[in-house]
Protein backbone atom coordinates (compact mmCIF):
# COMPACT_ATOMS: atom_id res chain seq x y z
CA UNK A 1 0.00 0.00 0.00
CA UNK A 2 1.46 3.67 -1.07
CA UNK A 3 0.88 6.14 1.87
CA UNK A 4 0.94 9.90 0.75
CA UNK A 5 -0.01 13.16 3.17
CA UNK A 6 -2.36 15.14 4.43
CA UNK A 7 -2.60 17.19 1.66
CA UNK A 8 -3.72 14.25 -0.52
CA UNK A 9 -6.31 12.67 1.68
CA UNK A 10 -7.79 16.17 2.00
CA UNK A 11 -7.83 16.21 -2.80
CA UNK A 12 -8.76 12.87 -2.61
CA UNK A 13 -11.11 12.23 0.11
CA UNK A 14 -12.87 15.74 1.86
CA UNK A 15 -13.13 17.53 -1.47
CA UNK A 16 -14.29 15.14 -3.18
CA UNK A 17 -16.95 13.93 -0.81
CA UNK A 18 -16.09 10.61 -0.42
CA UNK A 19 -15.55 10.64 3.38
CA UNK A 20 -17.74 8.74 5.81
CA UNK A 21 -16.95 10.84 8.75
CA UNK A 22 -15.43 7.78 10.51
CA UNK A 23 -12.89 9.42 12.51
CA UNK A 24 -9.72 7.75 11.67
CA UNK A 25 -7.80 10.59 11.14
CA UNK A 26 -9.00 12.59 14.03
CA UNK A 27 -6.84 13.23 17.03
CA UNK A 28 -3.96 11.82 15.52
CA UNK A 29 -2.43 15.56 14.85
CA UNK A 30 -3.96 18.92 15.53
CA UNK A 31 -5.27 19.27 11.76
CA UNK A 32 -8.03 17.17 11.39
CA UNK A 33 -11.17 17.94 13.27
CA UNK A 34 -14.62 16.21 13.25
CA UNK A 35 -17.78 19.06 14.07
CA UNK A 36 -21.12 18.13 13.91
CA UNK A 37 -20.37 14.97 11.62
CA UNK A 38 -18.11 16.57 9.63
CA UNK A 39 -14.36 16.13 9.53
CA UNK A 40 -12.62 19.03 8.09
CA UNK A 41 -8.44 20.00 8.12
CA UNK A 42 -8.23 22.87 9.54
CA UNK A 43 -4.60 24.08 9.10
CA UNK A 44 -2.27 23.10 6.41
CA UNK A 45 -0.17 20.15 6.90
CA UNK A 46 3.24 19.93 4.50
CA UNK A 47 4.20 15.79 5.45
CA UNK A 48 4.52 14.03 2.03
CA UNK A 49 3.35 10.36 4.12
CA UNK A 50 0.61 10.29 7.09
CA UNK A 51 -1.03 7.84 9.59
CA UNK A 52 -4.13 9.74 8.63
CA UNK A 53 -3.84 9.11 4.89
CA UNK A 54 -2.48 5.20 5.58
CA UNK A 55 -5.57 4.69 8.06
CA UNK A 56 -8.35 6.37 5.59
CA UNK A 57 -10.75 4.09 4.30
CA UNK A 58 -11.25 5.93 1.34
CA UNK A 59 -8.05 5.95 -0.02
CA UNK A 60 -6.96 2.69 -1.07
CA UNK A 61 -7.52 -0.05 0.60
CA UNK A 62 -6.00 -3.55 -0.46
CA UNK A 63 -8.70 -6.56 0.18
CA UNK A 64 -6.18 -9.38 -0.64
CA UNK A 65 -3.58 -7.76 2.00
CA UNK A 66 -5.93 -7.42 4.39
CA UNK A 67 -7.07 -11.19 4.09
CA UNK A 68 -3.71 -11.72 4.39
CA UNK A 69 -3.19 -9.71 7.45
CA UNK A 70 -6.07 -11.92 8.49
CA UNK A 71 -4.09 -15.12 8.32
CA UNK A 72 -6.93 -16.11 5.27
CA UNK A 73 -4.49 -15.86 2.15
CA UNK A 74 -5.94 -14.67 -1.13
CA UNK A 75 -9.29 -12.49 -0.63
CA UNK A 76 -12.44 -14.98 -1.46
CA UNK A 77 -14.85 -12.35 -2.90
CA UNK A 78 -17.46 -14.41 -0.44
CA UNK A 79 -20.31 -12.26 0.10
CA UNK A 80 -19.88 -12.54 3.94
CA UNK A 81 -16.35 -13.05 4.35
CA UNK A 82 -14.38 -15.44 5.96
CA UNK A 83 -16.37 -16.70 9.43
CA UNK A 84 -16.51 -20.05 11.50
CA UNK A 85 -20.26 -19.78 12.82
CA UNK A 86 -23.51 -17.96 11.93
CA UNK A 87 -25.91 -17.52 15.00
CA UNK A 88 -29.14 -15.55 16.07
CA UNK A 89 -28.36 -13.81 19.52
CA UNK A 90 -29.81 -11.77 22.11
CA UNK A 91 -28.45 -10.49 25.46
CA UNK A 92 -28.50 -12.80 28.45
CA UNK A 93 -29.92 -12.14 31.78
CA UNK A 94 -26.72 -11.13 32.98
CA UNK A 95 -26.15 -8.48 30.57
CA UNK A 96 -27.04 -5.11 31.91
CA UNK A 97 -30.39 -4.08 30.24
CA UNK A 98 -30.52 -0.64 28.02
CA UNK A 99 -32.83 0.63 25.05
CA UNK A 100 -30.90 -1.81 22.96
CA UNK A 101 -31.24 -1.12 18.92
CA UNK A 102 -32.29 -5.28 18.26
CA UNK A 103 -31.50 -7.89 20.45
CA UNK A 104 -28.57 -5.72 22.79
CA UNK A 105 -25.93 -8.87 21.69
CA UNK A 106 -23.17 -6.00 20.89
CA UNK A 107 -23.45 -4.66 24.29
CA UNK A 108 -23.53 -7.81 26.07
CA UNK A 109 -20.75 -9.23 24.47
CA UNK A 110 -18.60 -5.53 25.23
CA UNK A 111 -19.67 -5.80 28.79
CA UNK A 112 -18.46 -9.22 29.10
CA UNK A 113 -15.48 -8.17 27.60
CA UNK A 114 -14.81 -5.10 30.16
CA UNK A 115 -16.09 -7.47 32.60
CA UNK A 116 -13.81 -10.07 32.25
CA UNK A 117 -10.33 -7.71 31.62
CA UNK A 118 -10.46 -8.92 28.02
CA UNK A 119 -10.53 -5.22 27.30
CA UNK A 120 -9.22 -2.17 28.96
CA UNK A 121 -11.71 0.48 27.61
CA UNK A 122 -14.38 0.06 25.19
CA UNK A 123 -15.06 2.57 21.61
CA UNK A 124 -18.29 3.25 21.70
CA UNK A 125 -21.00 5.77 19.76
CA UNK A 126 -23.35 7.66 21.85
CA UNK A 127 -25.74 10.68 20.46
CA UNK A 128 -26.29 14.17 21.56
CA UNK A 129 -30.16 14.07 19.45
CA UNK A 130 -29.31 12.69 16.40
CA UNK A 131 -25.85 13.46 16.31
CA UNK A 132 -23.38 11.05 17.21
CA UNK A 133 -20.27 11.19 19.54
CA UNK A 134 -17.74 8.79 19.44
CA UNK A 135 -17.17 7.17 23.78
CA UNK A 136 -14.33 5.88 25.12
CA UNK A 137 -15.89 3.83 28.28
CA UNK A 138 -14.74 2.14 30.65
CA UNK A 139 -16.99 1.01 33.13
CA UNK A 140 -19.56 -1.81 32.45
CA UNK A 141 -22.17 -0.48 33.69
CA UNK A 142 -21.82 2.63 31.39
CA UNK A 143 -22.38 0.25 27.91
CA UNK A 144 -25.68 0.05 28.05
CA UNK A 145 -26.12 3.81 27.78
CA UNK A 146 -24.48 3.87 24.50
CA UNK A 147 -26.93 0.94 22.90
CA UNK A 148 -29.09 1.86 19.89
CA UNK A 149 -27.98 3.10 16.53
CA UNK A 150 -28.40 6.32 14.82
CA UNK A 151 -27.75 5.03 11.13
CA UNK A 152 -26.07 8.23 11.01
CA UNK A 153 -22.82 8.15 9.81
CA UNK A 154 -20.10 8.81 13.31
CA UNK A 155 -15.97 9.90 14.03
CA UNK A 156 -16.07 6.65 16.21
CA UNK A 157 -12.76 6.33 15.77
CA UNK A 158 -11.71 9.77 17.20
CA UNK A 159 -12.10 7.52 20.35
CA UNK A 160 -9.73 5.00 19.20
CA UNK A 161 -7.34 7.45 18.86
CA UNK A 162 -7.76 9.03 22.03
CA UNK A 163 -7.56 6.05 23.99
CA UNK A 164 -3.97 5.83 22.16
CA UNK A 165 -3.01 8.29 23.66
CA UNK A 166 -4.28 8.11 27.22
CA UNK A 167 -2.32 4.93 26.86
CA UNK A 168 -4.74 2.12 26.80
CA UNK A 169 -3.44 -0.74 25.37
CA UNK A 170 -5.98 -3.33 24.68
CA UNK A 171 -9.29 -1.76 23.34
CA UNK A 172 -12.79 -3.48 22.21
CA UNK A 173 -14.12 -1.26 19.42
CA UNK A 174 -17.66 -1.13 18.19
CA UNK A 175 -17.82 0.01 14.39
CA UNK A 176 -19.33 -0.22 10.86
CA UNK A 177 -17.43 -2.15 8.26
CA UNK A 178 -15.68 0.75 7.09
CA UNK A 179 -14.64 1.47 10.38
CA UNK A 180 -13.73 -1.68 11.06
CA UNK A 181 -11.93 -1.38 8.05
CA UNK A 182 -9.80 1.51 9.06
CA UNK A 183 -8.61 -0.46 12.09
CA UNK A 184 -7.15 -3.23 9.84
CA UNK A 185 -5.54 -0.75 8.07
CA UNK A 186 -4.27 0.20 11.33
CA UNK A 187 -3.04 -2.97 12.09
CA UNK A 188 -1.04 -3.07 8.97
CA UNK A 189 1.47 -0.79 10.71
CA UNK A 190 1.38 0.82 7.16
CA UNK A 191 3.96 3.67 8.48
CA UNK A 192 6.46 1.00 9.53
CA UNK A 193 6.39 2.33 13.26
CA UNK A 194 9.33 0.24 15.05
CA UNK A 195 7.71 1.09 18.61
CA UNK A 196 4.11 0.06 17.04
CA UNK A 197 2.21 -2.23 19.64
CA UNK A 198 -1.79 -3.12 18.36
CA UNK A 199 -3.84 -1.37 20.45
CA UNK A 200 -6.61 -3.19 19.98
CA UNK A 201 -8.02 -6.26 21.20
CA UNK A 202 -11.65 -6.78 19.88
CA UNK A 203 -13.68 -6.31 17.14
CA UNK A 204 -17.32 -6.12 17.12
CA UNK A 205 -18.44 -5.43 13.80
CA UNK A 206 -21.94 -3.55 13.00
CA UNK A 207 -23.23 -4.47 9.27
CA UNK A 208 -24.06 -1.50 7.43
CA UNK A 209 -25.67 -0.61 4.03
CA UNK A 210 -25.53 2.79 4.07
CA UNK A 211 -25.08 5.64 6.54
CA UNK A 212 -27.06 9.13 6.25
CA UNK A 213 -25.28 12.31 6.60
CA UNK A 214 -25.71 13.60 10.74
CA UNK A 215 -26.29 17.01 10.18
CA UNK A 216 -28.74 16.41 6.86
CA UNK A 217 -30.65 14.23 9.39
CA UNK A 218 -31.11 16.79 11.97
CA UNK A 219 -32.55 19.02 9.88
CA UNK A 220 -34.85 16.89 8.16
CA UNK A 221 -36.21 15.65 11.44
CA UNK A 222 -36.43 18.82 12.29
CA UNK A 223 -38.45 20.29 9.77
CA UNK A 224 -40.56 16.89 9.58
CA UNK A 225 -41.31 16.90 13.36
CA UNK A 226 -40.25 19.83 14.79
CA UNK A 227 -39.46 20.25 18.08
CA UNK A 228 -39.77 16.61 18.67
CA UNK A 229 -37.39 14.72 20.34
CA UNK A 230 -36.41 11.42 17.93
CA UNK A 231 -35.59 8.56 20.20
CA UNK A 232 -34.97 5.62 18.61
CA UNK A 233 -34.78 5.12 14.82
CA UNK A 234 -35.76 1.52 13.20
CA UNK A 235 -35.63 0.50 9.79
CA UNK A 236 -37.47 -2.67 9.39
CA UNK A 237 -36.33 -5.43 6.78
CA UNK A 238 -37.27 -5.12 3.37
CA UNK A 239 -39.92 -5.01 1.88
CA UNK A 240 -40.83 -2.37 4.14
CA UNK A 241 -39.04 0.47 2.47
CA UNK A 242 -39.24 2.45 5.22
CA UNK A 243 -37.17 4.05 8.23
CA UNK A 244 -39.67 4.66 11.61
CA UNK A 245 -38.91 7.64 13.60
CA UNK A 246 -39.86 6.88 17.64
CA UNK A 247 -40.99 9.91 19.85
CA UNK A 248 -42.11 9.97 23.22
CA UNK A 249 -45.56 9.91 21.83
CA UNK A 250 -45.68 8.46 18.72
CA UNK A 251 -43.53 6.79 15.43
CA UNK A 252 -43.68 8.06 12.52
CA UNK A 253 -43.14 6.21 9.50
CA UNK A 254 -41.18 7.72 6.43
CA UNK A 255 -40.35 6.28 3.19
CA UNK A 256 -36.57 5.71 1.97
CA UNK A 257 -36.76 7.44 -1.10
CA UNK A 258 -37.38 10.62 1.26
CA UNK A 259 -33.77 10.48 3.06
CA UNK A 260 -32.09 8.95 0.20
CA UNK A 261 -30.42 11.71 -0.68
CA UNK A 262 -28.86 12.16 2.46
CA UNK A 263 -27.07 8.79 2.14
CA UNK A 264 -23.35 9.38 1.74
CA UNK A 265 -21.46 9.51 -1.23
CA UNK A 266 -19.02 7.53 0.00
CA UNK A 267 -21.07 4.54 1.17
CA UNK A 268 -21.95 4.24 -2.95
CA UNK A 269 -18.43 2.53 -2.81
CA UNK A 270 -18.60 0.39 0.15
CA UNK A 271 -18.48 -3.24 -0.26
CA UNK A 272 -18.59 -4.70 2.67
CA UNK A 273 -22.21 -5.28 4.51
CA UNK A 274 -20.78 -7.95 6.97
CA UNK A 275 -17.94 -5.86 8.43
CA UNK A 276 -15.24 -8.74 7.40
CA UNK A 277 -12.48 -7.76 9.03
CA UNK A 278 -14.26 -7.77 12.68
CA UNK A 279 -13.53 -10.90 15.30
CA UNK A 280 -17.40 -10.45 15.42
CA UNK A 281 -20.01 -8.96 13.22
CA UNK A 282 -23.57 -8.17 14.51
CA UNK A 283 -27.07 -7.00 12.43
CA UNK A 284 -30.44 -6.88 12.80
CA UNK A 285 -32.20 -10.43 12.24
CA UNK A 286 -34.81 -9.70 9.73
CA UNK A 287 -37.21 -12.83 10.28
CA UNK A 288 -37.47 -11.98 14.13
CA UNK A 289 -37.34 -8.50 15.63
CA UNK A 290 -35.94 -7.94 18.76
CA UNK A 291 -32.90 -10.57 18.18
CA UNK A 292 -29.16 -10.64 16.12
CA UNK A 293 -27.40 -12.24 13.62
CA UNK A 294 -24.34 -12.66 14.94
CA UNK A 295 -21.06 -13.49 12.50
CA UNK A 296 -18.58 -14.87 14.20
CA UNK A 297 -15.28 -14.91 12.29
CA UNK A 298 -12.30 -15.23 14.26
CA UNK A 299 -10.87 -17.66 16.85
CA UNK A 300 -11.01 -14.72 19.27
CA UNK A 301 -14.54 -13.96 18.31
CA UNK A 302 -15.35 -17.59 19.43
CA UNK A 303 -14.22 -18.17 22.89
CA UNK A 304 -15.69 -14.24 23.53
CA UNK A 305 -18.75 -15.94 22.15
CA UNK A 306 -19.06 -19.29 24.10
CA UNK A 307 -17.65 -17.61 27.10
CA UNK A 308 -20.32 -15.10 27.20
CA UNK A 309 -22.96 -17.98 26.24
CA UNK A 310 -21.67 -19.70 29.19
CA UNK A 311 -21.21 -16.85 31.67
CA UNK A 312 -25.64 -15.86 30.77
CA UNK A 313 -24.66 -12.53 29.24
CA UNK A 314 -25.88 -14.11 25.73
CA UNK A 315 -28.19 -16.29 24.39
CA UNK A 316 -27.29 -17.77 20.86
CA UNK A 317 -28.99 -20.30 18.27
CA UNK A 318 -28.16 -21.72 15.08
CA UNK A 319 -29.66 -19.12 12.36
CA UNK A 320 -32.09 -21.02 10.05
CA UNK A 321 -30.52 -21.79 6.58
CA UNK A 322 -33.22 -19.37 5.29
CA UNK A 323 -31.41 -16.58 7.21
CA UNK A 324 -28.04 -16.90 6.13
CA UNK A 325 -29.49 -17.20 2.37
CA UNK A 326 -30.99 -13.13 2.44
CA UNK A 327 -27.97 -12.51 4.27
CA UNK A 328 -25.92 -13.82 1.94
CA UNK A 329 -28.15 -11.96 -1.24
CA UNK A 330 -28.37 -8.41 0.21
CA UNK A 331 -24.59 -8.48 0.95
CA UNK A 332 -23.67 -9.84 -2.27
CA UNK A 333 -25.74 -6.97 -3.95
CA UNK A 334 -23.47 -4.50 -1.83
CA UNK A 335 -20.68 -6.36 -3.81
CA UNK A 336 -22.06 -6.38 -6.97
CA UNK A 337 -22.65 -2.70 -6.83
CA UNK A 338 -19.77 -0.81 -4.99
CA UNK A 339 -17.72 -2.94 -7.57
CA UNK A 340 -19.69 -2.15 -10.93
CA UNK A 341 -19.57 1.51 -9.99
CA UNK A 342 -15.90 1.53 -9.04
CA UNK A 343 -15.10 -0.59 -12.25
CA UNK A 344 -16.79 2.20 -14.03
CA UNK A 345 -15.05 4.74 -12.29
CA UNK A 346 -11.54 3.69 -12.84
CA UNK A 347 -10.70 2.84 -9.26
CA UNK A 348 -9.95 -0.89 -9.19
CA UNK A 349 -6.37 -2.28 -9.34
CA UNK A 350 -6.31 1.45 -10.88
CA UNK A 351 -2.02 2.03 -11.61
CA UNK A 352 -2.89 5.40 -10.00
CA UNK A 353 -3.15 5.79 -6.63
CA UNK A 354 -6.35 7.65 -5.70
CA UNK A 355 -9.70 8.07 -4.11
CA UNK A 356 -11.70 4.96 -3.03
CA UNK A 357 -8.66 2.40 -4.97
CA UNK A 358 -10.13 -1.16 -4.33
CA UNK A 359 -7.04 -3.75 -4.88
CA UNK A 360 -8.49 -7.35 -5.49
CA UNK A 361 -7.37 -10.55 -7.14
CA UNK A 362 -9.07 -10.87 -10.54
CA UNK A 363 -11.23 -14.51 -9.02
CA UNK A 364 -12.92 -12.45 -6.19
CA UNK A 365 -13.31 -9.56 -8.63
CA UNK A 366 -15.30 -11.70 -11.29
CA UNK A 367 -17.03 -13.48 -8.41
CA UNK A 368 -18.33 -10.23 -7.14
CA UNK A 369 -18.99 -8.63 -10.41
CA UNK A 370 -20.86 -11.29 -11.91
CA UNK A 371 -24.72 -10.68 -11.90
CA UNK A 372 -27.30 -7.99 -11.82
CA UNK A 373 -26.20 -4.32 -11.54
CA UNK A 374 -22.28 -5.26 -12.06
CA UNK A 375 -19.71 -4.83 -14.21
CA UNK A 376 -20.39 -7.64 -16.68
CA UNK A 377 -23.87 -6.23 -17.19
C1 LIG B 1 -24.88 3.44 10.15
C2 LIG B 1 -25.45 2.09 10.52
C3 LIG B 1 -26.08 1.32 9.54
C4 LIG B 1 -26.57 0.05 9.86
N1 LIG B 1 -27.17 -0.69 8.87
C5 LIG B 1 -27.60 -1.95 9.15
C6 LIG B 1 -28.16 -2.79 8.13
O1 LIG B 1 -28.26 -2.39 6.97
N2 LIG B 1 -28.56 -4.04 8.48
C7 LIG B 1 -28.45 -4.51 9.76
O2 LIG B 1 -28.83 -5.66 10.02
N3 LIG B 1 -27.92 -3.76 10.73
C8 LIG B 1 -27.49 -2.50 10.47
N4 LIG B 1 -26.91 -1.73 11.45
C9 LIG B 1 -26.66 -2.36 12.76
C10 LIG B 1 -27.88 -2.35 13.67
O3 LIG B 1 -28.48 -1.07 13.64
C11 LIG B 1 -27.48 -2.68 15.12
O4 LIG B 1 -26.44 -1.82 15.53
C12 LIG B 1 -27.00 -4.10 15.27
O5 LIG B 1 -28.02 -4.99 14.88
C13 LIG B 1 -26.63 -4.38 16.73
O6 LIG B 1 -27.78 -4.38 17.51
P1 LIG B 1 -27.69 -4.55 19.09
O7 LIG B 1 -29.06 -4.53 19.66
O8 LIG B 1 -26.80 -5.71 19.40
O9 LIG B 1 -26.89 -3.20 19.46
P2 LIG B 1 -26.84 -2.41 20.82
O10 LIG B 1 -26.54 -3.34 21.94
O11 LIG B 1 -28.01 -1.51 20.91
O12 LIG B 1 -25.50 -1.56 20.58
C14 LIG B 1 -25.39 -0.72 19.46
C15 LIG B 1 -23.94 -0.32 19.32
O13 LIG B 1 -23.81 0.44 18.14
C16 LIG B 1 -22.84 1.44 18.31
N5 LIG B 1 -23.25 2.56 17.45
C17 LIG B 1 -24.38 3.30 17.53
N6 LIG B 1 -24.43 4.19 16.54
C18 LIG B 1 -23.31 4.01 15.82
C19 LIG B 1 -22.80 4.64 14.64
N7 LIG B 1 -23.46 5.61 14.03
N8 LIG B 1 -21.62 4.21 14.15
C20 LIG B 1 -20.92 3.22 14.76
N9 LIG B 1 -21.38 2.59 15.88
C21 LIG B 1 -22.55 2.97 16.38
C22 LIG B 1 -22.87 1.80 19.80
O14 LIG B 1 -21.57 2.05 20.24
C23 LIG B 1 -23.42 0.52 20.46
O15 LIG B 1 -22.39 -0.16 21.09
C24 LIG B 1 -26.44 -0.45 11.18
C25 LIG B 1 -25.83 0.33 12.16
C26 LIG B 1 -25.32 1.59 11.85
C27 LIG B 1 -24.63 2.40 12.94
S1 LIG C 1 -13.20 8.66 5.79
FE1 LIG C 1 -12.47 8.70 7.91
S2 LIG C 1 -10.23 8.75 7.80
FE2 LIG C 1 -11.02 9.26 5.74
S3 LIG C 1 -11.05 11.51 5.72
FE3 LIG C 1 -13.08 10.84 6.39
S4 LIG C 1 -12.99 10.77 8.64
FE4 LIG C 1 -10.87 10.90 7.88
S1 LIG D 1 -21.96 1.79 3.76
FE1 LIG D 1 -19.79 1.36 4.06
S2 LIG D 1 -18.81 3.35 3.93
FE2 LIG D 1 -20.97 3.74 4.33
S3 LIG D 1 -21.10 3.88 6.58
FE3 LIG D 1 -21.59 1.78 5.99
S4 LIG D 1 -19.64 0.72 6.17
FE4 LIG D 1 -19.17 2.90 6.09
Amino acid sequence: MQVLGPGDLHREVLETGLCVGCGACIHLCPYFHTWQGKTAMVFSCNRQKGRCHAFCPKTEVDLDALSRLAGLGEYSGDPLGAYQQIFAARAGDAAVRGDFQDGGTVSALIGYALETGRIDAAVLTGKKGLMPEPALVTRVRDVAGYAGSGYAAAPTLAALNQGVNQGYQQMGVVGTPCQMTAVALMRENPMADENFSDPVALTIGLFCTWALDARGLMAFMEKRLPGEEIRKIRIPPPPAEILVAETRNHAVEIALDEIRDLVLQGCGLCPDMTAEWADVSVGAMEQNPGYNTLVVRTEKGRQLTADAAAAGYLEVWDLPQSGRGCLERAAAVKKRRAFGRAVETGRVNSEKIGPAVLRVNARALEKMTAGPGGAHE
